[in-house]
């Protein structure tokens, strides 16, 4: 059988082409290279810390043999460990002196489910970026292609926020947003009296708050404020695919699911140049099989995807598919993370905070959009929350006995933590490549990825430091903590940019419709389709740019253009 489609992955952009282009009544093939995951069923929500191996500790033995990657990720427990992938089965190398952290999970929904579900839109100042500093190559599109379908996306989604006014962070289509804590209230407060042109707004997230007759058709309800999301949510309160897109894209009758199939390669007609479907190895049996399609949609995550296109040889394209640029696995971006600073926030001694809100507040970018930087281009913004410490801060003090734990009966003091994320520029030498000699247990060449920073993120780093420092500062807290140590490219887990949108098909690789310039039926929707990245967290502009993508490609199908 030809399919009219087939997407690769299922994760965040999977699940969103997947949904629109069987809604658009074309027969689609998702091929998921890992195993099925059952929404709920396969959930560890419902479990008590007791009921968990281990009460949810992995040990460092385990996590050093097979986890030394994954177990990195704040996300990573023996609760979640089914859902990220045995470092010591897929391997990849990096230069000794250049570690890059690939975090993924391989399964049905792919990070959709273990997402920390902040969503927020990227603006004019984001889509003009690579063309007024000169870094990267400009975008094709402008917020106004995005516009409708950053509102179709959250729509759908349900996302909670607030609308702020802000040109450079758009609001959206909001469900109600999520309530701050009276020391977050404050401390906003405070840190727009002393720096006017700063902003601190509830943070926008992918959880509903005030379910639609929509959301409830998909058999979703309203979030009980458990923050357990990353072992997935049998209420389906958060977005992911397995919530909301593929169930959506089922109901059409027109969506086959195939999972335990690792896309090889996308097999091209050397006649006409196009993509007539993919090569998949059995991820059981290791057995070899081909499926057809009249299109093709790459949706593998940014690294999953630049692997599959490199590895699509011919002899036409012995560099991979569609890279006639040579830019195919360049221009890898991540967003610097793991920066900041914490500390004890005054007073307020005579409440608590109730329930355990998944998501904190949000400080969007002003460096190079209302105050100047010191020596860099672009800039960053913070994610924090001001909570309230609990009986765990006993893991890491000191204490022993009958005193210990009088103490630890009382609640902490409030803790403020701020992290900051930063954007980092597109430069071709960062990139990934396969090696010539070494496979995988699959036969598939092992990446190779060779990131660094240049001077721009190391200028940017030493001020997202001292700017949290000084918003501390004035706030009265004590006990401060910088983090100016850099947790590693890829923690930020916002891959990016290694199937670039440009204009030219000389220096990118997909133009404005995310369709490969060199192979009209074949789609890189997500984040490798990404020219530059913003500074906010990502996944809703994937889904977006997936969306939008899915709607051109079913008309061009129609109109016999592809
Ligand atoms: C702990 C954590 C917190 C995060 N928090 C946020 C956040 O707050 N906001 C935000 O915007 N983003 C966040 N992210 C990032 C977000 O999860 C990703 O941006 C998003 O999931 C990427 O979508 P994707 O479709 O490109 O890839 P994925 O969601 O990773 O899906 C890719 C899928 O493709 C499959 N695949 C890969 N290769 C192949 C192949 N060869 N053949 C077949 N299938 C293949 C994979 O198994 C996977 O299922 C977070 C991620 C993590 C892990
Ligand atoms: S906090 Fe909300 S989204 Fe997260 S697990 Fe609980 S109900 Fe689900």
């Amino acid at each position: 059988m030809t399919f009219d489609a087939i997407v690769v992955g299922s994760g965040m952009s999977g699940g969103w082409a997947a949904k629109e282009l069987a809604e658009r009544g074309l027969k689609v093939l998702v091929l998921e290279r890992g195993k099925s995951l059952e929404h709920g069923a396969d959930y560890t929500d419902g479990l008590s810390p007791w009921e968990l191996h281990q009460y949810g500790m992995v040990s460092e033995n385990e996590a050093d043999a097979e986890y030394p990657v994954q177990s990195q990720c704040y996300a990573f427990s023996a609760a979640t460990k089914h859902l990220w992938v045995k470092d010591s089965d897929h391997p990849y190398t990096t230069p000794p002196d250049r570690p890059f952290l690939w975090i993924r999970g391989y399964h049905l929904g792919g990070r959709s489910i273990m997402w920390a579900r902040q969503s927020y839109r990227m603006s004019e100042m984001d889509f003009e970026a690579n063309k007024k500093d000169g870094h990267g190559v400009d975008w094709p599109i402008r917020y106004a292609d995005m516009a409708s379908w950053y509102d179709h996306v959250e729509t759908f989604a349900g996302i909670s926020g607030e609308a702020n006014g802000l040109d450079h962070l758009p609001d959206g289509k909001f469900l109600p947003p999520m309530a701050l804590t009276p020391p977050e209230a404050e401390f906003g407060r405070k840190v727009e009296a002393a720096f006017p042109t700063r902003r601190l707004i509830t943070g926008r997230c992918a959880h509903l708050t005030a379910p639609t007759k929509e959301h409830e058709e998909l058999g979703r309800s309203a979030c009980q404020y458990r923050s357990l999301c990353e072992r997935g949510c049998s209420f389906g309160a958060y977005f992911s695919s397995l919530s909301a897109t593929l169930p959506a894209a089922q109901r059409t009758k027109n969506v086959t699911i195939v999972t335990d199939a690792i896309v090889h390669s996308v097999v091209q007609d050397p006649k006409t140049g196009k993509a007539t479907g993919v090569r998949v190895i059995d991820r059981n049996t290791k057995a070899g099989r081909t499926y057809d399609a009249r299109m093709v949609f790459l949706c593998a995550s940014t690294l999953g995807t630049a692997q599959v296109m490199l590895n699509s040889r011919s002899a036409e394209d012995p560099r991979g598919i569609a890279n006639r640029s040579d830019q195919v696995g360049r221009n890898l971006i991540d967003h610097l993370s793991g920066l900041g600073a914490s500390g004890i926030y005054p007073g307020h001694a005579d409440i608590y905070h109730r329930g355990r809100r998944p998501n904190g507040f949000y400080i969007p970018r002003y460096r190079n959009v209302t105050e100047p930087a010191d020596g860099y281009v672009r800039g960053y913004g913070f994610q924090g929350r001001i909570l309230r410490d609990g009986w765990q801060r006993g893991m890491s003090e000191a204490g022993v006995g009958a005193d210990l734990k009088a103490r630890l009966r009382k609640p902490g003091p409030w803790r403020v933590s701020l992290s900051g994320f930063g954007e980092m520029l597109p430069r071709p030498e960062n990139r990934i490549t396969l090696s010539e000699t070494n496979t995988d247990k699959w036969g598939i060449p092992v990446p190779h990825i060779d990131v660094s920073l240049g001077p721009n993120e190391h200028a940017m780093i030493a001020q997202v430091g001292s700017d949290a420092r000084a918003m501390l500062e004035l706030a009265g807290c004590t006990d401060i903590e910088v983090r100016k140590h850099y947790g590693g490219v890829g923690l930020g887990i916002h891959e990016m940019g290694t199937a670039r949108m440009g204009h030219d098909p000389n220096t990118s690789v997909v133009n404005r419709y995310n369709q490969a310039h060199d192979v009209p039926n074949l789609f890189v929707t997500d984040g490798a389709s990404m020219s530059s990245s913003g500074c906010q967290n990502p996944s809703l502009t994937y889904m977006a740019l997936s969306a939008r993508a899915a709607h051109h490609a079913a008309a061009f199908l129609k109109e016999g253009k592809i």
